[in-house]
């Protein structure tokens, strides 16, 4: 060959590159490209006459002996792709990752391996980050799997649940229906029997009264005292029942009928002062009634009977409910409202008791040894809600009470 061809053939074999590196039959390099020093990290020229197994690393040469013989005794060729990867040694230390291709050839008789050499690090980092993110990848996928379906099984308990709680409320309202139902009916019932009772009564007192004033009448001749008090006592707790039974009926009829409204104008004074002249007869023994911020000439446009039943109810228990030598307290006092409070420092109400004084029949039990039927302010409610109005109690037991009524000034159906 001619000199020029064989520099051309050895830029060529230079230039490439992949390494090529070319051992004899022992297993020494005979020649290789520059690649393979650059790969490796030798001068030029320094590997020839090596053992190939000084390129790789001290832990594996044993193995690659046994290849390499084995490759001589049945050569073949290996082509370069996945599989054929191994590890080599740099110059300087560094491990490899290498991927090579095995071929052969003899010259003069004698035999030469071939092998086309080539730096994976790259790649192979590459793989393995893809790898491990493929696997995070993974996990993250099954960890969101499994959140989703603990999410699921705790949506679907909670969804059980949710069914039970509606089903149990379902049920509990259909309880309360029935109650309510019951109740209205054990009202009616108890209503309808005390208004008949009511009637009952009131014949045999009527007679009672006239009797207890016949007899009255005929003592004027005698004049018994004792004979004119005991008739007077008859006839003022012949009195106390009937207003007790004038509640009931009362009651009865505005439950059956309802209440035709009768609307007129009127000073609140005119209330007031009427209604103070008539509790002068149940007032205890220096007992008294005072007006203060009287705001006489305020008008109102009502159903005078109804304010008059409702301010009476309150004034007429502040004074059954306190004692002798004490003072009832009457302030009235008008803005958008009209506002009446009347106020007692008798045996006030327990705790426990206020949020059922608006009840039907219902009786405190520091009020029982005391007259009452448990109705008046049953009755002040209803008929502060047809107007519009409204009551509120501040009370503390054995200190007093404190009631304000408001009424809007002009009744708005
Ligand atoms: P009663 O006929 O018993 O007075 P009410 O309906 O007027 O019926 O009042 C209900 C209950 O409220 C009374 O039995 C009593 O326990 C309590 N009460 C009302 N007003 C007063 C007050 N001024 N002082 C103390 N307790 C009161």
């Amino acid at each position: 060959m001619d000199k020029s061809k064989e520099v051309f053939y050895k830029i060529c074999f230079d230039s490439l590159m992949e390494g090529i590196c070319i051992a004899n039959h022992e297993g020494r390099i005979v020649m290789n490209n520059s690649a393979v020093e650059e790969l490796f990290g030798y001068e030029k020229g320094e590997l020839i006459g090596k053992k190939i197994t000084s390129l790789i690393p001290e832990g594996q040469r044993k193995i690659h002996l046994e290849y390499f013989q084995n490759f001589i005794k049945h050569p073949r060729v290996y082509k370069k792709g996945k599989g054929r990867e191994f590890l080599g040694l740099h110059k300087n230390g560094e491990i490899l990752d290498l991927e090579i291709g095995l071929n052969y050839f003899t010259h003069e008789g004698k035999f030469f391996a071939k092998a086309l050499i080539s730096e994976i690090s790259l790649r192979k980092r590459k793989e393995l980050w893809i790898k491990q993110k493929n696997k995070n990848l993974e996990l993250e996928v099954e960890e969101q799997e499994s959140q989703l379906i603990s999410l699921v099984s705790e949506l679907e308990l909670s969804n059980r649940k949710l069914k039970e709680e509606i089903k149990e409320r379902a049920f509990a309202e259909q309880r309360t229906k029935l109650a309510l139902e019951k109740e209205k009916e054990l009202n009616l019932m108890q209503t309808k029997f005390v208004s008949l009772a009511s009637h009952e009564f009131k014949t045999p007192l009527s007679g009672i009264l006239t009797s207890a004033s016949l007899i009255q009448k005929y003592n004027e001749v005698q004049s018994n005292p004792r004979v004119a008090k005991h008739t007077n006592t008859i006839k003022s707790l012949v009195g106390q029942l009937n207003n007790v039974l004038d509640d009931f009926l009362f009651l009865e009829n505005l439950e059956r009928k309802g209440y035709p409204m009768n609307i007129s104008r009127f000073k609140i004074r005119e209330v007031i002062n009427s209604l103070v002249k008539d509790a002068g007869a149940i007032l205890k023994e220096g007992q008294r009634i005072e007006i203060s911020s009287y705001e006489s000439n305020t008008e109102l446009q009502h159903d005078r009977i109804i304010v008059d039943i409702i301010i009476r109810n309150v004034l007429y228990n502040a004074i059954k409910y306190s004692g002798k030598n004490s003072v009832v307290g009457i302030k009235i006092h008008s803005g958008k409202n009209m506002n009446i409070v009347i106020k007692d420092d008798g045996i006030g109400i327990p705790n426990e008791a206020k949020e059922h004084i608006f009840d039907r029949f219902y009786r405190a039990k520091n009020a029982l040894p005391i007259q009452g039927t448990g109705i008046g302010l049953n009755i002040v409610k209803r008929h502060l809600q047809k107007i519009n109005g409204s009551i509120h109690v501040e009370s503390e037991e054995t200190k007093g009470t404190e009631v304000t009524i408001s009424l809007p000034l002009t009744f708005q159906d």
